[in-house]
């Protein structure tokens, strides 16, 4: 199993990166904040008990946001590994993942930190709409849609993600930092740690990923697409 953290404030591109990476090393994608939407979207149980926190912007409590990572990892998809997106948020959540992978004979592979200054944060935050329809990802400073409030691949209208307005962005970015730091310093800890500068464009970020990971992880061609039993 092969398991890769991805770190960074709200905002540091770990999604787009996490995309990138998984379709690279054929390994699937595994974004809590999407859980989540798809969750609230559903309406089901996971989605009524975290339904509020994601609006506010707030963290989910621990206990469901572990609930709804460890159901993802054990789906079958997920036995070759997982490149991780959002998840761990907090101390607790990144210990209990290190118990849930020692269960599993496996363990963290790399930790890869995002770094992004706040202000470049504020601004790509709040430049980002969705459409209703499917959640395709716009971004009006460098991703704007053909036609200005509408999805070129679906036509729906394009929409702020509640929790993607300034006054949220802003709390949301003071909430989580500090969490963020005691995530980084665990991984730190265990020498997993590696920091990449996320102002750079896009593909510039992949490539200093994919040369952090350790050589054993990047024999991705030998392996089979993730979800296939040949
Ligand atoms: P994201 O799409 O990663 O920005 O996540 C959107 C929202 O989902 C966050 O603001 C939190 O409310 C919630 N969320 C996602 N991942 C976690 C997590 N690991 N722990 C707690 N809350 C989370």
């Amino acid at each position: 199993m092969i398991v890769i953290v991805l770190l960074g404030a709200p905002g540091a591109g770990k999604g787009t990166q996490a995309e990138l990476l998984a379709a690279r090393l054929r390994l699937p994608h595994v974004a809590t904040g999407d859980l989540f939407r798809a969750a609230i979207r559903d309406d089901s149980a996971i989605g009524r008990d975290a339904r509020a926190y994601v609006e506010r912007g707030e963290l989910v409590p621990d206990e469901i946001a572990v609930r709804i990572l460890l159901e993802r990892l054990d789906r079958p998809d997920a036995a070759v590994g997982a490149i991780l997106d959002g998840f761990p948020r907090t101390r607790a959540q990144a210990e209990t993942l290190d118990r849930a992978l020692a269960e599993r004979g496996s363990r963290v592979s790399r930790a890869l930190l995002i770094e992004v200054p706040e202000d470049e944060l504020v601004r790509r935050l709040t430049a980002r709409w969705i459409c209703e329809q499917a959640g395709h990802v716009y971004n009006l400073d460098t991703n704007p849609p053909r036609v200005a409030g509408r999805c070129d691949l679906d036509g729906s209208p394009l929409v702020q993600r509640a929790d993607d307005t300034e006054a949220v962005v802003r709390a949301r970015l003071a909430g989580q930092l500090d969490a963020l730091g005691e995530v980084i310093e665990h991984y730190r800890r265990q020498s997993v740690l590696r920091t990449v500068d996320g102002s750079r464009p896009i593909a510039e970020v992949t490539a200093s990923l994919l040369a952090l990971l350790p050589e054993r992880d990047r024999v991705f061609e030998a392996r089979p697409v993730a979800g296939q039993s040949s």
